[in-house]
């Protein structure tokens, strides 16, 4: 198939991309590069340098690709930020994300699949979280990837265009040459790791008193491979859905610190914290949905073996992509 991958320049977009040109699939990445690195594009790629906010630049790429289908990971996805920027998140998540999909109809693209998120529940009432859990968005960027599952739903049902959306986890790790690097890291693992490459002095653990084991936040990290292999599958389904997509474990602040001195062989120096606002103390997900209708079985269950790939990539890549 012929696959326009938007965000294609980022970190789970860039993994996505190799992985469907390894599977044989032709790729055309759609990025404005503001987030995302252009050493980031796997060279089998086609790059269209291009912003969602611009409907007539989606529409001229959509017509020149011709895809069979769209893959949608280009949006703004820190909690924080959006907390003092909503607009940005609903600009760019909302509006961007319409101006795709008036494309693909425009076009007559009829095969979606869309990053979403765990985000989009807001604090479980349960843990693990399956699919018929209510969703409760607390921040900004929660809400509008929620407002555009939404808006996907309608565009099935009037427009038949079909879509199977991931409710990721925590995406962590790297396959052998794409890694996470974010201009600005705010995520636990590759902030761990700086420390253990003498580019940080110490992490931040926080918040201490959770109502866990240990008192640190509990998540639930997926392989960035494991993710990439839900998109595959995604790309076959023949109906419309939205699964969550995790490996059903969970591991605290703390585990992630010990095991990274465990692979690295670093001592990490903590500094503990007040809780981070909007941080849930466990989110752990249901994937039994997206094992039983797509077959998808996670393949690291390790977090070890995750973290292990992560280390791997950022000692190869010190400097990150280096942009
Ligand atoms: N966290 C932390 N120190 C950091 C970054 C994150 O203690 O430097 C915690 C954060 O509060 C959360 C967990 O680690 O409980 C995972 O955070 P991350 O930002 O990686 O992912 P999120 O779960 O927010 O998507």
């Amino acid at each position: 198939m012929h696959i326009l991958v938007t965000g294609g320049a980022g970190y789970i977009g860039s993994i996505c991309v190799e992985q469907l040109l390894d599977a044989g699939h032709t790729v055309t990445v759609f990025d404005n590069l503001t987030e995302g690195h252009r050493a980031a594009i796997d060279p089998r790629a086609e790059l269209i340098v291009g912003d969602l906010q611009k409907d007539g630049e989606i529409v001229c790429a959509m017509k020149s690709a011709q895809p069979d289908a769209v893959m949608h990971f280009a949006a703004n996805a820190l909690v924080g930020e959006s907390m003092e920027n909503p607009s940005k998140y609903f600009r760019n998540n909302v509006t961007g994300g319409i101006h795709l999909l008036d494309a693909m109809v425009a076009c007559g693209v009829k095969r979606f699949v869309f990053s979403s998120t765990c985000a989009t529940f807001g604090p479980p009432e349960r843990v693990p979280i399956d699919e018929t859990l209510p969703q409760r968005p607390i921040n900004p960027y929660g809400e509008s990837k929620f407002i555009f599952e939404k808006i996907l739903r309608w565009y099935d049902e009037i427009h038949g265009l079909k879509f199977v959306a991931l409710r990721y986890f925590n995406a962590a790790g790297a396959s052998g040459r794409y890694g996470e690097d974010h201009r600005i890291e705010t995520h636990l693992i590759p902030n761990v790791l700086k420390v253990a490459l003498g580019q940080r002095d110490n992490v931040q653990i926080f918040g201490t008193d959770y109502e866990t084991p240990d008192g640190t936040c509990i998540r639930d990290y997926i392989h960035i491979l494991d993710l990439a292999a839900a998109h595959m599958l995604a790309l076959g389904a023949e109906a419309s859905a939205f699964y969550n997509l995790g490996t059903g474990g969970g591991t605290s602040v703390r585990e992630i610190i010990a095991t990274c001195e465990k692979v690295t062989g670093k001592k990490i120096t903590v500094v503990e914290k007040p809780r981070r606002p909007g941080d849930p103390a466990r989110l752990i997900a249901a994937s039994e949905k997206i094992h039983r209708e797509l077959g998808w079985t996670p393949q690291f269950q390790s977090i070890e073996k995750i973290i292990a790939s992560a280390w791997a990539w950022h000692v190869a890549n010190p400097g990150g992509y280096g942009d």
